[in-house]
């Protein structure tokens, strides 16, 4: 998949963290084979994890857990922000997923609990950007990006305000946690996110 996804809790009934570009659908299901999923949180807005979203609704009529800063642009009442590099074809990339019905969307915000997961508001890449910390394991999806010299701030021109994205790595840097997951690239540690936190001064 383009970006993570993630299945977590019960192995015949889990929460779906994520859920691909709209071209991957095929492939999300292969992923999800007979399991049915019992809900599905999506991170933020962006195409690449919210692109399975509306099928499943459809498939499974699951609720669909989202932050309410960013419900606006997966249910369709606000178009998402060009994807960059593309300016002209930008809008349509990035307005790609089809809306999901506003019904099947269910807000949650910082410290609410979804099937045992604790909500972390990671505000920067987009304004609603959701993690989910559990057993000191971090999902912390478009926060950070991993690469092959550890974890680092996604480049501004995918985020909604980076200022604000580089304050919230200082927020993760402090979470009780000792693995953190994300979006983009292997999983990483808490004392990676540290150091990084120092580098950028938070
Ligand atoms: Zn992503
Ligand atoms: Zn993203």
């Amino acid at each position: 998949m383009t970006a993570n996804t993630y299945l977590v809790g019960d192995a015949e009934e889990p929460l779906l963290v994520d859920s691909g570009t709209p071209h991957e659908n095929h492939k999300l299901l292969r992923y999800l084979g007979n399991k049915k999923p019992i809900a599905l949180l999506l991170t933020h807005h962006h195409l690449d994890h919210v692109g399975g979203a509306r099928m499943l609704w459809e498939r499974f009529r699951l609720p669909i857990y989202a932050h309410p800063l960013d419900i606006p642009y997966i249910c369709g009442e606000k178009r998402r922000p060009p994807f960059p590099p593309i300016p002209w074809l930008g809008d349509y990339i990035a307005n790609s997923p089809r809306p999901v019905p506003k019904e099947a969307l269910i807000p949650v915000e910082e410290g609410a609990l979804v099937l045992g997961w604790q909500v972390v508001h990671l505000p920067g890449h987009t304004p609603g950007q959701i993690g989910l910390l559990r057993d000191r394991t971090f999902i912390a999806a478009d926060a950070l990006r991993v690469g092959p010299r550890g974890p680092w701030v996604p480049p501004a021109m995918v985020n909604h305000n980076t200022q604000e994205a580089r304050r919230t790595v200082g927020k993760i840097a402090h979470l009780e946690a000792d693995t953190i997951l994300v979006g983009h690239g292997p999983p990483t540690t808490i004392e990676a996110v540290r150091a990084l936190a120092a580098r950028l001064g938070l």
